[in-house]
């Protein structure tokens, strides 16, 4: 179902215009707004599910495959170095547009912006690292 305020719902209807690099009946690719480097882009799945807890696998794996494709075209097209794709899920966890959404981001060798995404890193005891596993494994 299309969420009526939901702008990438709005967006990826085309009823509010965007730099449109792919279409099909699911998904529209769109140029971000405010990009991180030179091409970068988000697949928009056409129907509104507000992040990876509400998508289906189905759509998910569809959204993924397409993410497959457009780097393999956006790299040649771009002629870029590498790239990162991106997904995030909750304000906690850096999400601003609560439709799901996947960034494409090329990077460059010689980007004057290259910020790396980095994060810095956590500790934990052996005893604590076996615990975890045990809490993660799936049965
Ligand atoms: P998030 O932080 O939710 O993972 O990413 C949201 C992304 O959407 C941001 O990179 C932001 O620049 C982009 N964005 C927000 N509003 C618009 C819009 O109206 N049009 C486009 N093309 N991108 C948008
Ligand atoms: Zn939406």
């Amino acid at each position: 179902m299309k969420k009526d305020d939901c702008i990438f719902c709005r967006i990826a209807a085309g009823e509010i215009p965007s730099n449109t690099i792919y279409e099909d009946g699911e998904f529209r690719v769109i140029l971000d707004l405010a990009p991180a480097s030179k091409g970068h882009a988000l697949i928009l799945p056409k129907e509104h599910y507000a992040d990876i807890y509400e998508i289906d696998e189905e759509t998910a794996g569809k959204a993924m495959k397409l993410a497959k494709r457009m780097t393999t075209h956006m790299t040649k097209a771009l002629a870029c170095d590498g790239f990162n794709i991106l997904q995030n899920n909750h304000e906690v966890a850096g999400q601003t547009v609560f439709h799901f959404h996947i960034h494409l981001i090329p990077r460059y060798q010689n980007a004057k912006n290259n910020d790396i995404l980095m994060w810095s890193h956590e500790t934990f005891t052996e005893e604590e690292m076996a615990q975890i596993r045990d809490s993660l494994k799936v049965k």
